[in-house]
C-alpha cells in the first residue's frame, strides 16, 4: 500500500497535514489550564458542528463505538425497550450492543439499501400507548450499504405520536461531512468519532446529550464507570477530566473544527454532495447500480457499489490494494462479496476523488468486468466541470 495515495475507504479518512501536525504535541499536564484552553473549545467547536445551543458535548478516548455504549448506558436500565431498525453492519452492531445490555430491542428488519422505516417507527410508537419505548435509534448514515436516512421524519414521527422516547442517532460517518441538525431535528443523543468526517486519527468518541438526555442519566441503571458522564461533567467544570485524556487528538479536533469553519460548513456539505455525484456519475457510466434503494438515499460519503451476480466484488478491493497501493471499503455482511465502497469523506477533492474512480475502473477491467476505461472518469470529469461554482474555494 502506498503512503502517497489517497484512502477511499469511509474511515479512517485523509488526514490534512495541518491535523497531523495539530495532534503530534510535545506531552501536557493534563491538569494544567493549558489544557483548559483545548478541551473546552473543542466542545464548542463540535457543539456548532452539529448546530446546537443547546447539546452537552463530551469526549472520551475511544471510538464511535464507544460512544454508543455511551449513550446507552448513561440514560437506559436493564429491560428498557428500544426501537430500531436493522438496514446494515452498523445499525447491526449497535442493536447488538444493546441486546448485550439486556436492553429490550424491538428490531426492525429492513433491506440492505433501505434506510430507516420511519412509518413503520410511527406505528410501532403510536401503538405503545404506555410509553414503554425508552428511545429510538437511527444511524444517519449506514456506512455499510451507503444510505441515508432522514432524521428529521423520525423526529416528525415521534411527535406525531406524542412518544417522549430519546432519540440517538449514529452520525459517526455523517457529522462535519453532511448536514447534521441537533437542535432542529429534536436529537437527544448523538454520536461520532475523530476518524472520519473530523479528518483525525482514531481514539476519540464525541457525544453530544441534550438536555432530556442529562436527566435521564439520573434514573438510568446499567453499570457504567469509565463512560459515565457524570464524572466527565463534574471534571470538566473544573476544566479537567477524569482520567488522561488524549491532549493530542483533542488540539487536532480544535484545528478541524477551525479548519471547517474556515472553509464554511455549507461549503463543506456542498464539496461532499458533488463528490459523490461524480462518484455515482461514474458507477451509471459503468452500468453498475448501488447498494442504496433509490436517489433519496444516496449518501454524501460512501457509495456501496453492487457488482454483477457471480463476480466477487471483494477482489476488487484486494486488487486495488495489491496491484496499485488504493484502498476501497469491502462489502460486510448481508453484502459481503456483493458490493465494494468507496468512501468520500473528509479531506478530499474532486481531483482526489478522479484519481479514485480511474483505479476502480482498473481494477474492474483487470479482472476481466466489462469496463471501458475512462468511462466513470469522463462521466465523473463532466460532473465536476459543470457542478463547481466559479465562487467555490478551493477546499479541503
Ligand atoms: C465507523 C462507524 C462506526 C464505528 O465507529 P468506530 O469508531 O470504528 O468504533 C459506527 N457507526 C457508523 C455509521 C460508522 O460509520
Amino acid at each position: 500500500m502506498s503512503d502517497q495515495n489517497p484512502v477511499f475507504i469511509p474511515g479512517p479518512t485523509n488526514m490534512p497535514e495541518a491535523l497531523r501536525k495539530a495532534v503530534d504535541m510535545p506531552t501536557m499536564d493534563h491538569r494544567s489550564e493549558a489544557f483548559a484552553e483545548i478541551l473546552h473549545p473543542a466542545r464548542d467547536g463540535v457543539k456548532a458542528v452539529v448546530k446546537s445551543d443547546h447539546a452537552e458535548i463530551f469526549f472520551f478516548p475511544s471510538t464511535g463505538t464507544g460512544g454508543w455504549e455511551t449513550a446507552l448506558t448513561n440514560t437506559l436500565s436493564a429491560g428498557d425497550r428500544i426501537l430500531a431498525a436493522r438496514n446494515g453492519m452498523f445499525s447491526h452492531r449497535w442493536i447488538d450492543m444493546c441486546q448485550r445490555h439486556a436492553l429490550a430491542v424491538d428490531v426492525v428488519d429492513v433491506p440492505w439499501g433501505e434506510g430507516v422505516p420511519v412509518d413503520r417507527y410511527e406505528e410501532i410508537l403510536t401503538a405503545d400507548r404506555t410509553h414503554q419505548i425508552r428511545a429510538v435509534l437511527v444511524t444517519h448514515n449506514e456506512t455499510a450499504t451507503g444510505v441515508k436516512s432522514d432524521i428529521a421524519a423520525v423526529r416528525r414521527a415521534l411527535d406525531a405520536a406524542g412518544h417522549p422516547a430519546l432519540l440517538f442517532v449514529d452520525g459517526v460517518s455523517s457529522i462535519a461531512s453532511m448536514d447534521f441538525r441537533f437542535d432542529e431535528w429534536g436529537v437527544d443523543v448523538a454520536v461520532t468519532g475523530s476518524q472520519k468526517g473530523f479528518m483525525l486519527p482514531a481514539g476519540l468518541a464525541i457525544v453530544a446529550f441534550s438536555k432530556k438526555a442529562i436527566e435521564a442519566v439520573e434514573t438510568a441503571r446499567l453499570p457504567r464507570t469509565f463512560f459515565d458522564i457524570r464524572d466527565m461533567r463534574q471534571s470538566y467544570q473544573g476544566g479537567g477530566y477524569p482520567y488522561t485524556p488524549s491532549v493530542g487528538l483533542l488540539n487536532g479536533l480544535n484545528r478541524s473544527c477551525a479548519l471547517l469553519q474556515a472553509e464554511g460548513l455549507e461549503n463543506v456539505f456542498a464539496r461532499h454532495a458533488r463528490i459523490a455525484g461524480g462518484v455515482r456519475a461514474a458507477v451509471r457510466a459503468w452500468g453498475l447500480e448501488l447498494c442504496a434503494a433509490s436517489p433519496d438515499l444516496w449518501s454524501d460519503t460512501v457509495s456501496a457499489i453492487r457488482t454483477p451476480d457471480g463476480f466477487n466484488a471483494t477482489d476488487v478491493v484486494s486488487h486495488a490494494a495489491r496491484h496499485y497501493g488504493v484502498a476501497f471499503g469491502v462489502g460486510l455482511g448481508d453484502v459481503a462479496g456483493k458490493v465494494f465502497r468507496i468512501g468520500h469523506l473528509g479531506s478530499l477533492t474532486d481531483v482526489m476523488a478522479l484519481s479514485g474512480i480511474a483505479t476502480a475502473e482498473m481494477c474492474m477491467a483487470d479482472l476481466g468486468l466489462e469496463i471501458t476505461l475512462g468511462s466513470g472518469v469522463a462521466a465523473a470529469q463532466e460532473h465536476y466541470r459543470s457542478s463547481r461554482a466559479d465562487t467555490s474555494r478551493l477546499a479541503a
